[in-house]
């Protein structure tokens, strides 16, 4: 399916549109998600970096090496601080789009849950889940 889909941020300075298929879906409770969403975990959709465009806005980055020790960046409205999307050098075709920026984010279905060795008790996602206690990828 080559629908396109289309997101922002909370201000709506910040746009994207997206014609690619659409990957996975995944919780992560690692720390560093934890603390960037303000959140107990974050819900990430890998995407086509290709086709992948912003189409308003120019979002800054911060980079930081991860738990899993590799170096992951991630994407922000500079005006009002919404996490937008995730790279990682690791994976140089694929953006990983925070779940909540998506204008409908029914269309995606988080499949497994990583790093829930670090995961807030209160925060933890049904068994059904596939989980991994630390990285799938
Ligand atoms: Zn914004
Ligand atoms: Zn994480």
């Amino acid at each position: 399916m080559a629908n396109t889909i289309t997101g922002r941020c909370l201000c709506g300075r910040v746009a994207y549109e997206y014609s690619g298929s659409i990957g996975p879906a995944s919780y992560c409770h690692c720390e560093d998600c934890r603390r960037c969403t303000g959140s107990a975990f974050n819900i990430g959709v890998r995407l086509e970096l290709a086709d992948f465009h912003i189409t308003s806005g120019n979002p800054r980055s911060f980079s930081k090496l991860a738990d899993s020790g590799r170096a992951l960046t991630r994407h922000f409205c500079p005006d009002c601080g919404s996490p937008m999307y995730t790279s990682a050098p690791k994976h140089p075709d694929h953006i990983y789009v925070k779940a909540g920026t998506l204008d409908d984010p029914t269309i995606v279905e988080p499949a497994h849950q990583n790093w829930v060795a670090s995961a807030v008790r209160w925060s933890l996602i049904g068994p059904d889940v596939r989980s991994f206690e630390h990285g799938s990828v």
